[in-house]
């Protein structure tokens, strides 16, 4: 992406303490724009910043899956770069895996409030707040997975909410098409950060066979392609879910 393209917006991302959200505040900041770096863990949020310097970016704590943080968190984000983010990125998710018939419900919860329910709230909570102020040309890019498609054992919690964030994208473009806003989701493979490192090796080797690139991704190389989604070069890009797996199907 080009380098000031994204000159004079604020960028809002959830999940930015780590891994893929961290590595989209360095892409959006690179490319010009302010990056409200949200997370539920203030401190990694911070440490995120510290990278960034607090000129192009701010820290802010927020609970995704819970709607009075997510509500009061609009307000503060408001306050950061007195301007409503334009581009919003939904990066924050968890994994609880295991098999069905020993899956307590308190990990599907979990990975529902956070990974599809945390989308809609935030997606929801800042586009209003983009409309009410009168903001066009915005950009809300939420990650879905290639396990979405891949449903994977043990993972139906998390394969659910994934699939859930594709028909939720694909709804929120059709709603928000008409206020100038487009919202795209990113189906990642298997990409090298903290969520995979729990993964086993074992299963990181068969995934390593299975992908025709013969490798994990980098948080970088889902970034590039949520730089692209957030910026102008996208314009006619809406609705769409895009897969950077390297070819893994
Ligand atoms: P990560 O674990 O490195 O980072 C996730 C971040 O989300 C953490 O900083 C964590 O504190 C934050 N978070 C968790 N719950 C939160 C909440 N309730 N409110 C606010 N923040 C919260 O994960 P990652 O690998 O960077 O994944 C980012 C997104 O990409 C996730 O939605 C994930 O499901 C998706 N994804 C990742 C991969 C992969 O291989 N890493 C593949 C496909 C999709």
């Amino acid at each position: 992406m080009s380098v000031g393209v994204l000159a004079g917006k604020v960028a809002l991302v959830t999940g930015a303490g780590s891994g893929i959200g961290r590595a989209t505040c360095r892409l959006l900041a690179r490319d010009g724009a302010k990056v409200i770096v949200a997370d539920r863990n203030l401190k990694a949020a911070q440490e995120t910043v510290q990278e960034l310097g607090s000129e192009r970016s701010a820290a802010l704590e927020v609970d995704v899956s819970s709607a009075q943080s997510v509500q009061s968190s609009v307000a503060e984000a408001l306050k950061k770069f007195q301007q409503a983010p334009t581009i919003v990125v939904n990066s924050a998710g968890i994994t609880r895996d295991g098999y069905l018939l020993k899956m307590p419900e308190r990990d599907y919860d979990d990975v529902y409030g956070v990974n599809l329910k945390g989308t809609f709230l935030v997606t929801q909570a800042y586009a209003k707040a983009m409309i009410e102020q009168k903001l066009e040309n915005g950009s809300i890019v939420n990650l879905s997975s290639i396990v979405a498609k891949m449903n994977n054992v043990g993972q139906a919690n998390y394969a659910a909410t994934k699939a859930g964030v594709i028909s939720f994208t694909e709804v929120a473009s059709k709603e928000f098409g008409k206020f100038g806003i487009r919202v795209n989701c990113i189906l990642p493979g298997y990409i090298d950060t903290p969520m995979v490192a729990v993964v086993p090796d074992s299963v990181k080797q068969q995934v390593v066979q299975r992908c025709p690139l013969g490798r994990l991704g980098q948080p970088e190389e889902i970034a590039e392609v949520i730089a692209f989604l957030a910026s102008p070069q996208s314009s006619y890009v809406n609705g769409a879910a895009i897969e950077v797996t390297g070819g893994l199907k």
